[in-house]
């Protein structure tokens, strides 16, 4: 039995597809210390350069001495503090939204979600970009799982006109992982709506950068449209902490802590956790310059980058990936920038459509124009030295 492992781990590597993790001897930034040697990094999802901010770490320090390390507990149990009453208290009024309820992880809010909103009978329908977790999701709920073409509503809304039978749930990353681009978010609202469907936005990428005053690109569309709309989104990446939420109306939470098993049978998250990310958040709500910067980073990227046409895909988020398509050739990629001192990741299938491997390149606003630069020059030879 072991040997058909071996064989698998074999044919994988030779395809290009082997997995492996480096090791960071230091904290989360731009410059990262890596095997003792120093990277320019352009891989992080930490946006606005908090995850290793000292105002972040003295707010940690701080809640360990208040509430200690760890919970002891699931949250209906007696492991849920005041730390993570007050971040979902002020979660909710920074959003205006009536209830924000916390998750240990953005992988098992959506597990929550979808399983507590669709069952057996029941269809689920998904971009076909959307991130595992919600794929995951809908095959855990045992619903009918329905993927449309990308950003595609026309597509959504045929499958929609298909399918009448039990509750329907659309599920859509907000902005998707891996591509950079945003999904039509008001429209999917507007279907939504027509259809009585269930909409979930899941806004991992948008919640801290994107929207007015970094809350994302679904909170407005969810005081608009209301009781039907579900947003969840991550605090392990612009917030740079660790954890996720789920915002929406008062029913839609108290029905998530009643039944939804990701929630209930899991230890809460260290209350000193959710200290910090209370200061995580006031650094958001301060943080209009990081997100125009970060802004002006992406611009003078995708300027230097289509002048050496690099090929650049139709993103203008801080995730900037670049399409090579091959596997192989991807990693080939990664680790001549890696020679020069660039960190990049080579994302490859399945993670991605098979033949769609590419250059998963994220921008923080810890990030200078000069590095940029750095990088667009490195990227240039990186690919001439392929040709
Ligand atoms: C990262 C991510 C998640 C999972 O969140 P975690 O807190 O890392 O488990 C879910 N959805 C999207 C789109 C993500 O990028």
């Amino acid at each position: 039995m072991v040997r058909q492992l071996a064989a698998a781990l074999a044919e994988r590597r030779q395809q290009g597809l082997y997995r492996s993790r480096r090791i960071l001897e230091g904290p989360q930034d731009v410059q990262v210390r890596i095997d003792g040697r120093d990277y320019l990094s352009f891989c992080s999802n930490d946006y606005l350069g908090l995850a290793s901010d000292p105002r972040l770490v003295e707010a940690l320090k701080e809640g360990a001495e208040r509430f200690g390390v760890g919970s002891g507990a699931a949250h209906l149990v007696s492991g849920h503090s005041r730390a993570h009453e007050l971040l979902e208290e002020e979660l909710a009024e920074f959003l205006g939204v009536p209830r924000v309820l916390l998750f240990s992880t953005g992988y098992m809010a959506n597990l929550g979600v979808v399983t507590s909103l669709a069952g057996r009978g029941d269809t689920v329908f998904e971009d076909r970009l959307n991130h595992a977790s919600l794929i995951d999701a809908a095959r855990l709920a045992g619903a009918a799982l329905q993927r449309y073409r990308h950003n595609d509503v026309d597509s959504l809304e045929r499958r929609m006109s298909q399918q009448e039978r039990g509750s329907r749930l659309i599920a859509s990353d907000a902005v998707f992982s891996m591509d950079g681009d945003c999904a039509p978010v008001a429209r999917l609202g507007e279907l939504a709506a027509q259809r009585k469907a269930w909409l979930l936005l899941d806004d991992a990428h948008g919640f801290g950068v994107l929207g007015e005053g970094g809350r994302g690109l679904v909170a407005a569309q969810l005081r608009k449209s209301g009781a039907n709309t579900v947003l969840m989104a991550t605090l392990g990446k612009a917030l740079g902490v660790f954890g996720a939420f789920v915002a929406g109306s008062e029913e839609l939470v108290e029905t998530l802590i009643q039944g939804a098993r990701s929630f209930i049978y899991t230890t809460a998250p260290p209350p000193a956790l959710a200290w910090a990310t209370r200061v995580a958040l006031r650094l958001v709500r301060e943080g209009d310059e990081r997100r125009a910067h970060l802004r002006w980073l992406v611009r003078r990227f995708r300027t230097a980058a289509a002048q050496l046409d690099l090929p650049l895909m139709s993103s203008d988020t801080p995730i900037q990936p670049l399409l090579i398509g091959d596997s192989a050739a991807a990693l080939a990629f990664s680790r001549r920038l890696a020679r020069r001192g660039i960190l990049v990741t080579a994302i490859r299938p399945p993670t991605v459509p098979k033949g769609s491997a590419r250059l998963r390149i994220t921008f923080s606003a810890s990030h200078t124009g000069e590095q940029v630069d750095r990088l667009v020059e490195a990227l240039g030879d990186a690919r001439d030295a392929a040709r």
